[in-house]
């Protein structure tokens, strides 16, 4: 199983996380990404954060 986390200091909000997966990354009021899962990811969620970890132009974005 799988988990992603979000690099807060790294994020500067450009919102590619949140348009290729949006089942696990959401955007705050200040635009900033946030999690919406909590735990392991599904093979779905797994997918997609990895594609939204490849287009993420910060890096911010870690799956483990
Ligand atoms: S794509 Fe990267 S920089 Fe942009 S909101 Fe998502 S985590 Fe932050």
């Amino acid at each position: 199983m799988s988990r992603v986390r979000i690099d807060s200091s790294a994020c500067v909000g450009h919102g590619q996380c949140a348009m290729m997966a949006p089942e696990v990354f959401d955007l705050d009021a200040e635009g900033y990404a946030q999690l919406l899962v909590d735990g392991d990811l599904d093979d779905q969620g797994e997918v997609d954060s990895r594609n939204a970890a490849s287009a993420c132009p910060e890096q911010a974005i870690v799956v483990e």
